[in-house]
């Protein structure tokens, strides 16, 4: 176990020993590399350079109670890499590969996969880039893909909190028939200005966009997806633009199995009004509970409960954290226990 203060933890980069690539040439994929370098050499007309190539996932891998390391839903975020693959026209991994690269980063950095008591964890980032040399617009013949990992500390270091957040107007994050159901880098690029005006000045944690056609119901946050709560259902828009959040998928899934209804439609921004509770869902904190959105450019502003997380929140954060850590049975098959650690 490396000697650091897991508590303290932001999430930033904080390096570890090794990565797994896997190179795309040739009409084939090679075989897993393992390499302790933190940089990649790469051509200076490599399409994800010019033309946008690039597709990633962020997941997670826990130290549970009972010392057992646990990856969630892994095969989720593999297939969404392929998606995203065909979204922008890249070689697409075999979904065997990324599980066995996957396991294998965590396996090889195991010593700093932070221990259970900490609220801590590690994090995954795997990513596919297009290679090959070329200045006409046409997918690159040749792929890079690369996992890498990194310790996070606990997103809620005092403790489940809500949060304000805003609504932007001014910009939109993806077109309704664009890339916003792909994670790919373009999309992260196309939010960061509305992204560093609207929450920059620390009133908001993060911006919603709403649909970019209409102008008219809540489409999702820069890197989370919303739901809404109201008469035990559990609400999530329907949408061409938003990304298909794992663990929005997970939670409406928990919410049934709790007793809840769920709803998953269009949420025009007066709803807002309406709901109990309300929150923004991802890899990175989970939930995290939403106090209240303002819409400056209308004047509007909607609160949530008494500032405070939702019962029913909390009950989905708390079942969907104890899946992760082992202290919930998985009940969905959800978990992949690494072997040997
Ligand atoms: C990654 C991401 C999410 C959250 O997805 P999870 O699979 O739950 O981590 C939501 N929205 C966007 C735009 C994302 O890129």
């Amino acid at each position: 176990m490396q000697n650091i203060d897991w508590a303290n933890l932001t999430f930033g980069y904080y390096p570890t020993n090794y990565n797994v690539r896997c190179y795309f040439r040739n009409g084939e994929w090679g075989e897993l590399e393992v390499s302790s370098e933190t940089t990649i050499n790469i051509h200076m007309a490599a399409t994800c350079l010019h033309y946008g190539q690039e597709a990633f996932e962020g997941m997670k891998a826990f130290r549970g109670k009972d010392g057992k390391v646990r990856i969630f839903r892994m095969d989720e975020n593999g297939k969404r890499l392929q998606s995203s693959c065909d979204g922008v026209m890249m070689a697409k991994l075999p979904l065997e590969k990324f599980e066995e690269a996957v396991i294998k980063v965590v396996k090889l950095n195991a010593d700093f996969i932070p221990p259970y008591e900490t609220g801590a964890s590690l994090y995954i980032r795997p990513l596919l880039i297009g290679m090959g040399a070329q200045v006409g617009v046409k997918p690159a013949s040749e792929y890079l893909f690369i996992v890498f990992v990194t310790p996070v500390g606990p997103y809620f270091k005092g403790g489940f909190m809500a949060n304000p957040y805003v609504i932007t107007r001014k910009y939109d994050r993806s077109a309704p028939l664009g890339t916003g159901i792909f994670k790919v880098g373009g999309n992260y690029a196309a939010s960061l200005r509305a992204h560093v005006e609207a929450c920059h000045g620390g009133q908001y944690a993060c911006e919603f966009y709403l649909d970019a056609k209409e102008k008219k119901y809540i489409d999702e946050a820069g890197a989370a997806n919303f739901f809404g709560i109201k008469d035990n259902t559990y609400i999530t828009p329907q949408s061409t633009s938003i990304l298909p959040s794992i663990t929005n998928k997970s939670l409406m899934q928990l919410a049934e199995s709790i007793g809840m209804k769920v709803e998953r439609r269009p949420i025009p921004e007066e709803e807002l009004a309406t709901f109990e509770e309300a929150g923004a869902c991802g890899t990175a904190a989970v939930i995290s509970p939403i106090s209240r959105i303002d819409d400056p450019e209308t004047g509007k502003s909607y609160s949530f409960g008494n500032g405070k997380p939702g019962p029913w929140s909390e009950k989905l954060y708390n079942k969907l954290r104890g899946i992760q850590y082992g202290t919930e049975p998985d009940e969905f098959g959800w978990i992949t226990v690494v072997e040997g650690l």
